[in-house]
């Protein structure tokens, strides 16, 4: 029996978790965290019996615990429920499927626990990929990754010397907004944006492939998971989304994982590396697909990855810079506050303020992230 806990188990990494926990009876589920969903937190524990959950505030949490009197499940709100679950004593593996920096402290309580992480959660790697990766080392922990790419890169480095890799390559859908202009995207509403062509993901993500910030979150993640230099890793706009990424390694060759575009095989890879457990669900049918294609990305266009690959290669504190005012945009964009064009605006302007620090420790990081909302609550008084 594997035991693991979840953070963020109500949103769309953390259900698909719960469906291969599901499908697979040899996964207990012994902790859940989620932000302010108490219906579904409650759906959840009743049918994955948990005995410590938590959601983000006290209100949550005592509605929460009225809905489950008849439960013996243990409630604890926020930031002291995400490390009571990270660090509890029987689960092996932490799921950190939460959106945000919020993962950070989380993350690294559990390393230090020696709990292996099944890693969803790329701002965490982005913003402190130089503290969390050093400390697993040293735990002797392993990340795994999550997020499809990387797995895919994972995938294709087994059984090879990691020495020998020439270069990675980032497949990229290109979004919804793959082939527009500027002029086109002037006006380009929250709905637009949330019509991935290819992926079904939480909201905040599929904005982030609107703009291919996720794809330069994505190169920041991949650096530090597999420690490779910024130079070495490639982005290539693929639209099918059938091959997830691939490694290309000294002697000209280039292994490749493709599959249906199904978050749940990373998911379970994860949970079970390894080993690979059967699956259902559809597969690549090579006769139907007929053709899959390769472009290059257009940075002039969707400058959030040119400003990522900016974040990336001045390092320090902008990486953290970086990722927060695109957090800050992307939830005003939601919230209709702000135009689709105004979220790389916003970042490039709040990494033009800010003074890095090399090597931030958490705290440099949080203080970092705070004065990032800071300047774009002074700038934009929202
Ligand atoms: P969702 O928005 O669908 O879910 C986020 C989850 O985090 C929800 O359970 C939410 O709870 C919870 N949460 C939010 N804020 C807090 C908080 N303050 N305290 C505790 N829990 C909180 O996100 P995704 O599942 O799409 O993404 C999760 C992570 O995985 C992100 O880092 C994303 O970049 C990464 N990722 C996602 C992929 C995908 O296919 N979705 C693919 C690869 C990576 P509630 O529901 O109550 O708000």
């Amino acid at each position: 029996m594997k035991k693991i806990a979840i953070l963020g188990s109500t949103g769309s990494i953390g259900t698909q978790t719960l469906e291969i926990v599901r499908e697979n009876p040899d996964l207990e589920v012994v902790a859940l965290a989620a932000g302010n969903n108490v219906k579904l937190l409650e759906e959840q524990i009743r049918e994955f019996k948990p005995r410590l959950v938590s959601l983000q505030s006290e209100a949550a949490c005592e509605e929460l615990k009225t809905r489950i009197a008849d439960l013996q499940v243990e409630v604890v709100p926020g930031m002291d429920g995400l490390i009571q679950i990270a660090e509890m004593e029987e689960s092996e593996v932490l799921v950190t499927a939460i959106v945000g920096m919020i993962g950070i402290r989380p993350t690294i309580a559990a390393i230090k626990k020696k709990k292996d992480i099944a890693l969803a959660n790329k701002e965490t790697l982005v913003t402190a990929g130089h503290i969390i990766m050093p400390l697993a080392e040293q735990m002797g922990v392993s990340i795994l990754p999550v997020d499809s790419e990387h797995s895919a890169i994972f995938q294709s480095m087994q059984g090879e010397n990691k020495d020998r890799i020439s270069k990675l390559l980032i497949t990229a859908s290109g979004g919804p907004f793959r082939g527009k202009t500027k002029d086109e995207l002037v006006n380009m509403q929250v709905e637009d944006a949330l019509k991935h062509p290819n992926w079904s993901m939480g909201s905040k993500i599929t904005i982030d492939s609107a703009t291919l910030v996720n794809k330069g979150l994505e190169v920041m993640e991949a650096k530090w998971l597999f420690d490779v230099d910024l130079d070495r890793i490639q982005v290539v706009v693929h639209p099918q989304s059938i091959i997830h990424s691939m490694v290309e390694y000294v002697d000209g060759g280039i292994i490749a994982q493709l599959g249906t575009p199904d978050m749940k095989l990373p998911i379970q890879y994860a949970l079970f590396y390894p080993d690979r457990r059967p699956m259902a669900g559809k597969r690549v049918d090579f006769y139907e697909l007929g053709s899959i294609t390769f472009e290059k990305p257009d940075m002039e266009t969707f400058t959030g990855l040119k400003l990522a690959m900016r974040a990336a290669t001045e390092g320090g504190s902008i990486p953290t810079v970086f990722n927060a005012a695109n957090e800050k945009a992307v939830s005003l964009f939601l919230n209709r506050k702000i135009r689709f064009l105004e979220i790389p605006e916003i970042i490039e302007m709040c990494m033009d303020a800010h003074r890095k620090v090399e090597n931030p420790n958490v705290e440099q990081i949080l203080a970092a992230e705070n004065e990032t909302y800071e300047l774009i609550q002074a700038k934009y008084g929202i």
